[in-house]
Parts: C-alpha cells; sequence; structure tokens
C-alpha cells in the first residue's frame, strides 16, 4: 500500500533494506546461533546516517521523527530482529534526553548517539519492578554534586554494550512514583558494572545484561529534569517508542509472510505447488491483511507523533498491542505453511517466531497496553461528561 512517505522516508527505507539484504541476512542465523551481538553492523548503521534519522539537525541528527524510526526499524527487523531491536534500543535511550534534557544535556549526549559513535540503553526494569514500575528501589541519594545509586536492573537491551544509560531511580522513598528521578549514566563511571548476558528465546544477536550500581557516583548535572520526574519520563518515553516495537514486530510479520509466499510457490505436494491450495491461499491473505492495518496503525501513530499530538498514550498502546500480536499470529502461520521444514532452523521462520514474541512483552506487557487503553478510555468518557 501507498504511504506517501516523504522522499526522506523513502531513502531511509530504501537504505535500511539494502543494509538488512545485503550484509544482515547472510549472517542473521550464525549471529542467532552464537548469539553474538552485531557490532560489524552496528558500525556500518552508523556509517550510513541511521542512528540519526529521528534526533534534530542541531544534535547530530537529519532532522526526522518517531515515523522515520520506524521505517528504518521495520526494514532491519523484516530480515533480524535482534540487529533491529540493537540499533531501536539506542533510541530508547536516547528519547528521554531529547524530551526532558536540558540544552547542556541534549549537545552533550545526542551527537554521539546520532553519529552512531556511542549506543544508548533506557534502564527502567529491576528484579521486583517489571510491569509495576513504580516498584523501582534502586536509590539514587544526593551527596554534595552527585547522586551516588546503588541496586539493580534487570534485562536491558544494550546492557554492556552502550556507553549512554538512561536509569530510572528513587530520590525519595516516601513518594511511591513521585519519588523516581531520571539520571544520564556514563558506562565508564566508576561503581557501574554489568551482569552475565542473558540466554534467551529469541532476538540472540541483541544483548540483554543486568546493570548493577554500587555507590556509583552519578554528576547531579545528569539528573534529567526534576528531581520526582523519573515516572513521566519513562511513561513520556514509552509513549514516542512504543512504535518502535510495533514497526520491530510489522517487520517480523512482513518477513514471515515474505518467506511463506515464496515457500509456498516451491514447495509441491499431490503433485502442485502448496499454493494452489485454498487452505494455504486464505491463510497468507489473512497475514497479508493483518501485516498491511498493523503498518497502518504503527504509520498513523507515528505521523500524529511527528506532528506534534499532545496525548499519544492510548494510541501508541494500540499500536505496540496490534502489531505485536499480529507479529505473533503471522509467525505461527508461517512456521504452519513451511510445515515441518518450518520448524527447523535451517529455515528462517522458526527464529521470526521466537523473536516476535518479545514484541507482547517487553516496553509493558501486551495486558498493560490493554489497561492504559483502557484506563484511556474510561478517563475520556469521564471528561466528555464533565463538558
Ligand atoms: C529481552 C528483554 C529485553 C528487555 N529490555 C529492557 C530494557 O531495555 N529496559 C528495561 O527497562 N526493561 C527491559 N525489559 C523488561 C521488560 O520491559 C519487562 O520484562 C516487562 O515490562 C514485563 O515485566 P516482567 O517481566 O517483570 O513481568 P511481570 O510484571 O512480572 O508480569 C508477569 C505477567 O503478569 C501480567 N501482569 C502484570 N501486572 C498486570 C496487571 N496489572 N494486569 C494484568 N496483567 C498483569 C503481565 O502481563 C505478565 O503476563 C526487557 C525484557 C526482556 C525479556
Amino acid at each position: 500500500m501507498e504511504h506517501f512517505l516523504t522522499k526522506d522516508q523513502e531513502m531511509i527505507r530504501e537504505l535500511a533494506r539494502q543494509i538488512a539484504q545485503e550484509r544482515v541476512l547472510s549472517i542473521r542465523a550464525e549471529l542467532d546461533e552464537k548469539e553474538e551481538f552485531p557490532w560489524e553492523i552496528m558500525r556500518l548503521l552508523a556509517q550510513s546516517g541511521l542512528f540519526g534519522v529521528y534526533l534534530p539537525e542541531q544534535y547530530g541528527g537529519t532532522g526526522g521523527g518517531c515515523l522515520d524510526l520506524c521505517i528504518a526499524t521495520e526494514e532491519l527487523s523484516r530480515v533480524c530482529g535482534g540487529v533491529a531491536v540493537s540499533y531501536a534500543a539506542s533510541a530508547l535511550g536516547a528519547i528521554p534526553i531529547l524530551l526532558f534534557g536540558s540544552e547542556e544535556q541534549k549537545k552533550k549526549y545526542l551527537p554521539s548517539v546520532a553519529s552512531g559513535q556511542k549506543l544508548a540503553a533506557f534502564a527502567l526494569t529491576e528484579p521486583n519492578a517489571g510491569s509495576d514500575a513504580a516498584a523501582v528501589q534502586t536509590s539514587a541519594v544526593k551527596k554534595g554534586d552527585s547522586y551516588v545509586l546503588n541496586g539493580t536492573k534487570q534485562w536491558i537491551t544494550n546492557g554492556g554494550e552502550a556507553a549512554i544509560y538512561t536509569v530510572i531511580a528513587r530520590t525519595d522513598k516516601e513518594k511511591g512514583i513521585r519519588g523516581l528521578s531520571a539520571f544520564i549514566v556514563e558506562k565508564d563511571t566508576p561503581g557501574f558494572s554489568f551482569g552475565k548476558k542473558e540466554k534467551k528465546m529469541g532476538i540472540r544477536a541483541s544483548a540483554t545484561r543486568e546493570l548493577i550500581f554500587t555507590d556509583c557516583a552519578v554528576p547531579a548535572a545528569n539528573r534529567l529534569s526534576r528531581e520526582g520526574m523519573g515516572f513521566p519520563i519513562a511513561m513520556r518515553t514509552f509513549d514516542q517508542s512504543r512504535p518502535g516495537v510495533a514497526a520491530q514486530a510489522v517487520g517480523i510479520a512482513q518477513g514471515a509472510l515474505d518467506e511463506a509466499v515464496r515457500y509456498s510457490r516451491e514447495r509441491q505436494q499431490f503433485d502442485k505447488p502448496i499454493s494452489s491450495f485454498q487452505g494455504i491461499q486464505f491463510m497468507m491473505a489473512e497475514m497479508a491483511t493483518l501485516v498491511e492495518a498493523a503498518r497502518a496503525l504503527v504509520y498513523a501513530v507515528a505521523k500524529a507523533i511527528d506532528g506534534g499530538a499532545k496525548d499519544v498514550s492510548k494510541e501508541s498502546a494500540m499500536a505496540k498491542l496490534f502489531a505485536s500480536d499480529v507479529a505473533m499470529r503471522v509467525t505461527t502461520d508461517a512456521v504452519q505453511i513451511f510445515g515441518g521444514y518450518g520448524y527447523m532452523r535451517d529455515y528462517p521462520v522458526e527464529k521470526m517466531m521466537r523473536d516476535a514474541k518479545i514484541t507482547q512483552i517487553y516496553e509493558g506487557t501486551n495486558q498493560i497496553q490493554k489497561s492504559i487503553i483502557a484506563l484511556s478510555l474510561i478517563k475520556e468518557a469521564g471528561l466528555k461528561k464533565t463538558v
């Protein structure tokens, strides 16, 4: 379907597609098998300028927005979800700085993220604070010109590989969600270390690690916005980054659909290609319709963000919910179309099915997305009543 993208956005699509096809495709199975972080691809993406597509020109970006980031993420995901999330998670780490950083903080940190010279990461989750983000216990105690951080963050994408971390920590024990604050922490800060690399079901090229803070002194100048703003910073960040997870899901689903259609024309049973069976045709028709619907929703939400829409929490959650469920359904159906071969690692669709699953879990599970959507509906209904 024609989405009437700008010339720049078409160029981003072409560039990301070319890198995915020419450089990622041939090594994706190996990256998955070896669970190897794709540094070579990250450097290539940096050289191509793709890390800066959503950042303003004054901070080294190319001046695009959320849709530009979604397009690049989608194309990379079409070939490898693990490579794509390593790319997209850097944006997740940088978005809070872009949205809430002072001019000084933006000038100091964003250009190296835009150039891809440094990767960023975002750290909210802890062993006992997953869906319940307000349960964060990592403490940040003000001492002179620093905050001293103690605690651990769990399952942080790009953990150990990134140079810049946006970390949500507790500055006030008594104030619940109002007691959280956000900090920029540099990798080589004394007292900051990493746990082992997690062994995962999917997106295995990406690095997921624990962050450990032991009396880690972070300059007070690295606090984003005011004390107590950690929770709103995390939530506004997710509003802008969830379309990116949704784009990852659309890309994975599109990749699986492409493979399924190709295979259905090649595989012969009963002296015919399996594509001639209506049962297979109907599956592919439904898969293609779902992918188009998911893409249309993701692009619409990204365009709303780029157009300056004020509150996109509900729509962002809808895009992430719908696209990730589509990715799970379409990749599962693709494995079905491949039959027994689909279950084998020699073919790419089992990896796509494994990669798809995480899109229903991270940046808020789909149950949490449904809660966000429902709460928005209830709030909107209340507002209408009082008008
Ligand atoms: C590979 C990977 C990468 C990740 N990357 C990052 C990262 O870069 N940064 C970061 O901060 N975090 C990251 N995460 C963490 C991720 O965001 C959390 O795993 C996710 O938010 C869910 O938290 P949880 O795993 O603790 O699940 P839990 O919160 O324990 O949820 C368990 C189950 O209960 C359900 N549930 C919980 N509360 C409710 C409720 N109120 N209503 C209905 N159902 C509910 C959930 O939907 C889920 O099905 C990553 C996780 C993984 C696996």
